[in-house]
């Protein structure tokens, strides 16, 4: 028993290890990670291949080709984003992020390249004229925003609540359905939404302008920043910068959403959908698969692990089992997953890559249910069971293998099943890290086409196929077991 338990722990203890271990390569230009907001037109968007594209995206990529140097997008919610970058777990945001004197404080900030200001836009159909018709009223806005700031700042002044929501798109849609009456947001970015057919309309000028500024962790990223000021210097003089504003807001600019304002309802169709995202559905959904299957093989082993500890003669160990259990059970998901991308490399320093972040919080969370019931099982398997093998003299060791385990493993069966659906289910909850899997990708083509129904209806249906296969597998496999 002690040999087999031995051997389970060296086995987690490898794949824990294989996952976290950070690839070592030394390329001969530094590579940064940087981040940006998942959806923040015409700053920052996806286009229908994959790629971000934006005012703020084709300036980081010029200028890391004037200052030798590479990068590795990590798109999150703003909110996210911005803890990020405190953890250290990327080097810098560049996302229509607004200079703030309280950012400063958290915050070095690079040359500011792009004046805005906060205003409020409401429904088309709306009475609602300015601020003083907010009285009693909810409005939305987005979490951890300077809009946000303002939002609450004079929410009191004029007697109204605010809802915060972590993409712009997901607030705009909330304001055009009259969930809230109004949404705070950045000018620029309101007046390309609306121009590009988002249904409301700004009614209010800009209030507490500021300017955008690309921004690393205080006193922790000089050298980047440094690079980022000189070829944005080197972008500014040789007109590039002013050709990629223009890309975006010219006459004519770029339309991110490819005529999704005249794609009516009825002309598109999910196919046609699902054709248009191939590849960004395809590689949300190996996303997705891939966390599911490396998150359900570790959380089984932890689990069954955690399982056997708790039906161990020795109380110590019980006793181990069953708080690891109490905690990770009780721990909702995402918190989970914002203490362990955010929280613990804020306190180490030391960088942990999303997704592994988000392998170890499904092995925590899934493998403390796998450990509950595994446990269960196992004490489920009546008692006598075990006092007539030790009674014919088998050691408890070998009594527990030999003939409680293997009842026990069929009660368990279904449950995993069970646990395995959940798990791919769960995945979901990781995109607020920054993982862009299937949820996420459906977030980024509605910032794209705003259209809500279709899109979830279609990342409803993928999840469901995804579901029915793992499924029949797991009930394959359960037939050759028992
Ligand atoms: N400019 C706003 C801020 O810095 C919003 C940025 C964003 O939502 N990406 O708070």
């Amino acid at each position: 028993m002690r040999k087999w338990l031995i051997s389970l722990m060296a086995l987690v203890g490898l794949a824990v290890g294989i996952i976290v271990s950070v690839p070592a390569a030394h390329a001969a230009t530094p590579n940064y990670t940087i981040t940006t907001d998942t959806t923040f037109p015409p700053f920052e968007f996806q286009t229908d291949g994959g790629k971000y594209r934006g005012i703020d995206m084709d300036m980081l990529k010029e200028i890391s080709k004037r200052e030798n140097f590479t990068y590795t997008l990590k798109p999150m919610s703003f909110n996210a984003g911005v803890q990020a970058v405190q953890a250290g777990q990327v080097d810098g945001i560049v996302a229509g992020m607004s200079i703030t004197d309280e950012r400063k404080s958290t915050f070095d900030f690079g040359t500011p390249y792009y004046k805005s200001g906060i205003v409020m836009a409401v429904s088309p159909k709306s009475d609602i004229k300015g601020l003083s018709d907010l009285k009693g009223k909810t409005v939305a806005a987005k979490t951890g925003s300077a809009g946000a700031d303002y939002a609450r700042e004079i929410s009191k002044k004029y007697g109204f609540k605010v809802t915060f929501f972590n993409d712009s798109n997901t607030m705009y849609n909330d304001v055009a359905i009259g969930n809230t009456v109004a949404a705070f947001e950045d000018q620029p970015v309101m007046a390309y939404a609306i121009k590009q057919g988002t249904n409301l309309k700004i009614v209010t000028k800009p209030a507490k302008g500021n300017w955008y500024g690309f921004g690393v962790k205080k006193a922790a990223n000089a050298e980047l920043l440094k690079k980022f000021n000189a070829g944005y210097d080197k972008i500014v003089k040789d007109g590039t910068y002013d050709k990629i504003v223009k890309r975006y807001l010219g006459d004519g600019g770029y339309n991110y959403k490819k005529n999704a304002a005249d794609q009516t309802a009825d002309k598109t169709t999910i196919w046609d959908l699902v054709k248009e995202n191939q590849s960004a559905l395809l590689n949300g959904l190996v996303k997705t698969l891939e966390l599911t299957m490396v998150g359900i093989i570790l959380a089984a082993i932890w689990g069954i692990f955690l399982g056997i500890l708790g039906v161990m003669p020795s109380k110590l160990a019980r006793g181990l089992s069953t708080t690891i259990i109490y905690i990770f059970r009780g721990l909702p998901m995402l918190v989970l997953a914002f203490f362990i991308y955010i929280g613990i490399p804020n306190l180490t320093g030391q960088k942990i890559p999303a997704f592994t972040a988000g392998v170890i919080t499904l092995i925590l969370n899934e493998g403390a249910y796998i450990g509950a019931f595994v446990s269960g099982g196992f004490k489920s398997v009546a008692p006598g069971q075990l006092e007539a093998a030790r009674s014919l003299g088998l050691p408890y060791g070998k009594a527990m293998r030999k003939v409680v385990m293997p009842q026990g493993v069929r009660l368990i069966i279904p449950s995993f099943i069970n646990q395995f659906i959940i798990t791919l289910k769960d995945t979901s909850i990781l995109s607020a890290i920054g993982i862009i899997e299937l949820t996420q990708t459906g977030t980024l083509i509605i910032a794209r086409n705003l259209q809500g129904f279709r899109v979830w209806l279609m990342i409803a249906v993928l999840y469901l196929i995804v579901i029915t296969l793992l499924t029949w597998l797991s009930n394959w496999v359960e037939k050759r077991i028992k």
